[in-house]
């Protein structure tokens, strides 16, 4: 836990399910204020809701898409009327599909797009011009993934949506760096969430998935919380520009361990 998270004010997209809803328990856990934005499962908010308070922390939430900017602007507005700051984005929404490039749609390809790349833009975007106007050192947190490294056939959308993020992270963390504002991204690898869980529910794909992760198993929503949590604290005061990969070493290529290759 870091004592320096108490009482700040945390903004997270697509927070009803998954890493942004581990995400949001975790920053509950550390009393923090919570605002979540949420597009899907919205029956789920109001539990998440009750376990933030429950926690200590506070919590706030709003319907709305990150792919468009008013509904950008009203979260962050929700954040500056209920608790009088935004100290923290999380850009976690995103959304995927497999299907073969040659058959992609041009309106598949732009949603993608639209939500997991332009999405985490407006939310940088808007999360910024804050911070500035109210003179906050802030921290920003793009949920990027593995693939914005390793290509990923069937998904030329999504691969290419997390291999924007990367530099737009880069280029926004240093342009912003002497305004001492922090922006990093997080890789998760293969992590058990509703976005696979067909995938990891049939036994053969969630075996051969397991073989490409070194560490031997699939990660925990909490385990990718946690990290959300560190890059948030003053423990990664120096860190910035950069993308942790949370990943049990998939990134690694777990495909010459043994000395094979
Ligand atoms: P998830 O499907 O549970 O979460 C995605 C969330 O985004 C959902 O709550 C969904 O409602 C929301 N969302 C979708 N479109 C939206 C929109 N237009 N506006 C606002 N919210 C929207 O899956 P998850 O695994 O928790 O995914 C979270 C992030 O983590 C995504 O960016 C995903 O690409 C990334 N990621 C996940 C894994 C994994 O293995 N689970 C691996 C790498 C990266």
């Amino acid at each position: 836990m870091y004592k320096e998270l108490e009482g700040r004010t945390v903004v997270i997209t697509g927070a009803s399910t998954g890493l942004g809803r581990a995400i949001a328990q975790r920053f509950g856990r550390e009393k923090a204020n919570v605002v979540i934005n949420y597009f899907s499962k919205e029956e789920s908010v109001e539990s998440l809701i009750q376990e933030i308070t429950e926690y200590g922390g506070h919590a706030v939430s709003l319907k709305g898409d990150v792919s468009k900017e008013t509904d950008i602007r009203e979260l962050i507005c929700l954040a500056h009327d209920s608790f009088g700051s935004v100290d923290i984005m999380i850009n976690n929404a995103g959304i995927e599909n497999e299907v073969h490039s040659e058959d992609m749609t041009l309106e598949n390809w732009r949603r993608v797009l639209d939500v997991n790349l332009t999405g985490a833009f407006l939310g940088c975007r808007e999360s910024i011009g804050y911070m500035l106007n109210h003179g906050i050192k802030g921290r920003i947190i793009n949920i990027s993934s593995v693939h914005e490294q390793i290509p990923w056939p069937h998904f030329v959308h999504y691969a290419t949506s997390k291999g924007g993020i990367k530099l737009m992270m880069e280029t926004l963390a240093l342009e912003f760096a002497p305004k001492g504002i922090r922006i990093n991204n997080i890789a998760p690898g293969a992590i058990e969430t509703p976005i696979n869980a067909v995938k990891l529910a049939d036994p053969d794909a969630r075996a051969a998935l397991e073989k490409m992760v070194p560490l031997g198993y699939i990660g925990k929503p909490d385990e990718i919380a946690a990290v959300a949590a560190w890059l948030s604290s003053d423990e990664s005061s120096y860190v910035t520009g950069v993308t942790i990969f949370a990943d049990g070493g998939m990134t690694k290529y777990p495909s010459f361990q043994g000395g094979n290759g």
